[in-house]
Parts: C-alpha cells; structure tokens; sequence
C-alpha cells in the first residue's frame, strides 16, 4: 500500500485515515463517492481504511456509507473504483444490476439497520448482460437456464429505449441505469418511504471501463448531485 520511497506509518498519520468517516447525509456520501473516484481515474488513490488498524476498529460493527447496486461484472469493482476500503461500501452486484427480492432485502437492511444515506446503481459501458438481452430480443430466443432470469429483467429497460427511440448499447445502458433506480423505488416502498423523508437517496451512474470514470445518470433526489466534490490536491510530481 506504501509508495516506494516514502517512509513508515509514523505516529499520528493521517494518510491512510478516513477523513470522513461519520457521513449521514445522502449528497455528502455520493460527493465522498465521487472524489475517489476523481482520484481513481487520474490514478492518486488514498486507499482509505484499508490498512490493519482500521480493520480491527471495524471488526465490531459497520455503517457503511453507501449501498452499491452495481454490474458484477469483473472490471467493477467498487471499492477500488471509488478508492474506499473496509466498512465503507455495501455491495450487492448481479449481471445486469438486476434487482431480485434478494438484491431489494439486502438494500433495505443497509438503510435501514446500518442507517445508510445513499444508494448508487452502478452499470457500465458494454455492458454483457444488456447486450444479452437485446441478442435475446432480436432472435426471439431466450437464453438457457437461469440467465433467463437476469434477460428478462433488462427487457423493460429495451422496450423503454426502443419507446424512446435510442438504439445504441450505450444508450440503451444509461436508460437500464436509470430504469433500475425506478425499480428499485417502485419495488421497496421500505427504501422510498427512506427517501420521502430525506434519509436517504438514490442515484444511478454510469461507469466507462477504458476511462475508469463515473457519470451520473438519474438521482432521486436530483439534488443529491450537488454538493461539490473535493478529491483532495492532486500528488506534486516527482522530482
Ligand atoms: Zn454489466
């Protein structure tokens, strides 16, 4: 975790702390989000909460900050996209973001057991389960076994882009993101009766797999989006 070069963990570090770590509201936890990113995609990550201290301070409980519904595709994985580390993200991910009674309970023991302020629907670019779904569309074949299950929860997302008139993956994607906030909302009255009070937000992004960046794509509240995001001072080049 150290860079080459650069000394021990000295007594009263800061550097692997969590400068946050008691986030409650949804638009401070989607800005906390956002800036690792930031610091992702132009590769100076913290790695915050990762080392052997923080481990054992989280041992004997979590509150998470943020519930990531994302793709379980390989090249997602959230902590390391939004360089966070242990205790702050609960992740539930299916192909395709899909949103079964299993994906809705763990969503709903998050907010509502470890009090967490915000939900991110995270999909992505290319994303294989849609293009499944519009293969399985176009064919008229269904896929075998239980992936299935996962085409036929992208098919709404197909028919209201079809509705709308876009046709590219990418496109078609954005519009699955933002179909899944609304799922989850429709499907949850526990987590929209979390947002009603202002406990709680959703927000769908897309994430781009060549860039590493994510883009928002749908909040409810639309106001979640506009806290400023500070990624912290970029690292002073080597000398
Ligand atoms: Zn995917």
């Amino acid at each position: 975790m150290s860079n080459p070069g650069t000394p021990g963990r000295q007594p009263g570090s800061q550097r692997t702390a969590d400068p946050t770590p008691a986030l409650t509201e949804p638009a401070q936890a989607y800005a906390e989000l956002a800036a690792g990113n930031r610091r992702f995609v132009r590769g100076a990550p913290r790695h915050p909460n990762q080392d052997a201290g923080h481990r054992a301070a989280v041992a004997d409980g979590q509150h998470p900050f943020a519930v990531i519904v994302g793709c379980s595709d390989s090249r997602l994985a959230a902590e390391i996209i939004f360089d966070r580390g242990l205790g702050d993200l609960f992740v539930v991910r299916t192909a395709g973001h899909t949103t079964g009674p299993e994906v809705l309970g763990s969503v709903e023991y998050a907010v509502t057991v470890l009090g967490t302020p915000l939900v991110v629907v995270l999909g992505h670019d290319s994303c294989g389960a849609v293009q499944a779904a519009r293969e399985s569309a176009a064919t008229g074949t269904p896929p075998q076994g239980h992936l299935r299950a996962v085409v036929d929860a992208v098919l709404p997302s197909l028919r209201r882009a079809e509705e709308e008139g876009v046709d590219d993956i990418d496109g078609i994607v954005d519009i699955h993101i933002a179909q899944t906030v609304e799922a989850l909302l429709g499907q949850s009255p526990v987590l929209a009766a979390e947002v009603a009070r202002g406990r709680c937000a959703v927000v769908g992004v897309s994430y781009r797999l060549s860039a590493g960046v994510v883009r928002p794509v749908a909040a409810v509240p639309a106001t979640t989006l506009d806290v400023p995001i500070d990624a912290g001072t970029p690292a002073a080049p080597a000398a």
